[in-house]
């Protein structure tokens, strides 16, 4: 993957997180401890992940609407069981 790539997904990820923030407020909804997006470390387990509420194994979309925000930790216990 090259930088210009990185700096795109980097971009459409800053995006996608300030709009879930707004939709879904600022907290995890599966541990409830807040989010914080200043975590850039993509080891670190409270860095910000997007959860498919519908995984895509299950057929699930890679759209907005079936994504919320999960610290990477949550969304890994989380594994792939529908809600
Ligand atoms: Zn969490």
């Amino acid at each position: 993957m090259g930088k210009v790539n990185n700096d795109f997904n980097q971009r459409l990820r800053g995006r996608r997180i300030t709009q879930l923030l707004a939709r879904d407020g600022d907290k995890c909804p599966i541990c409830q401890t807040v989010l914080n997006r200043k975590i850039i470390d993509n080891k670190d387990p409270m860095y910000i992940t997007f959860d498919h509420i519908v995984p895509l194994s299950l057929g699930g979309l890679d759209l907005i609407q079936n994504i919320r925000l999960a610290h990477q930790k949550c969304n890994r216990q989380r594994g792939n069981n529908a809600l």
